[in-house]
C-alpha cells in the first residue's frame, strides 16, 4: 500500500506498555512528553513503570520528588545508574492491585505487581508506592519493593492493609 508518508515524529499508536490496553499516544505518551501531568498516583505508577519499559531516563528522574535519595544525583547520573541496573531486564505485566488516596499528609499510594524477568530468571516484584505533590504535580517520594516469590499472600487478595501487616 502506497500511502503517503508521515513523518515520523511521533510514536504510533501501538499498546501502552503500562497495560490498559490503551494506544500508547493515548495513555503514558503525553505525560512522557510533558503536555500534562498524572491525574493520580495510579496514573503516575503506570507512567512510571512504561518509563522504565521503554527506558525514559529523563522521565523517571523528572517524576522523582526532591526527598528522594536519587533525585539530588542529577539526571546524568541517573540516567547511568538506570541503564545498568536496567540492563537484560524485561518487564512483561503490570497490575495494579491496590490504591489509597492522599492521606493528611497528603501520600498517597499504589501497590503493584510487576512481572520482571532477567535471561530467565524471574525478578518479579511487589511494590507500595508513595507519591507526594510538589510544584503542583504528584511525584514519586519512595518505594518498599519485595520479590514476589517471598509474599505469603496470594497476589490476588493483597491490599496496602495486608501488605502493612506483613512488613512490620
Ligand atoms: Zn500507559
Amino acid at each position: 500500500m502506497a500511502k503517503k508518508r508521515k513523518r515520523a515524529s511521533r510514536p504510533k499508536p501501538t499498546t501502552c506498555p503500562c497495560d490498559t490496553g490503551k494506544p500508547y499516544a493515548q495513555c503514558c505518551g503525553p505525560l512522557h512528553a510533558g503536555e500534562r501531568t498524572a491525574g493520580d498516583a495510579v496514573e503516575l505508577m503506570r507512567s512510571r513503570y512504561s518509563g522504565f519499559c521503554l527506558g525514559l531516563a529523563e522521565y523517571l528522574w523528572r517524576t522523582l520528588h526532591t526527598q528522594h535519595e536519587a533525585k539530588a544525583q542529577g539526571l546524568e547520573a541517573y540516567a547511568a545508574t538506570m541503564k545498568q541496573h536496567s540492563a537484560g531486564l524485561r518487564y512483561r505485566l503490570l497490575r495494579i492491585l491496590d490504591q489509597r488516596p492522599p492521606d493528611a499528609q497528603g501520600v498517597a499510594q499504589v501497590l503493584f505487581f510487576s512481572e520482571i524477568a532477567q535471561l530467565k530468571r524471574d525478578h518479579s516484584i511487589v511494590e507500595l508506592s508513595s507519591f507526594v505533590e510538589e510544584d503542583g504535580e504528584l511525584r514519586y517520594i519512595t518505594g518498599i519493593t519485595r520479590p514476589a516469590s517471598e509474599l505469603a499472600h496470594g497476589l490476588e487478595d493483597l491490599t496496602i492493609e495486608h501488605w502493612d501487616c506483613a512488613g512490620h
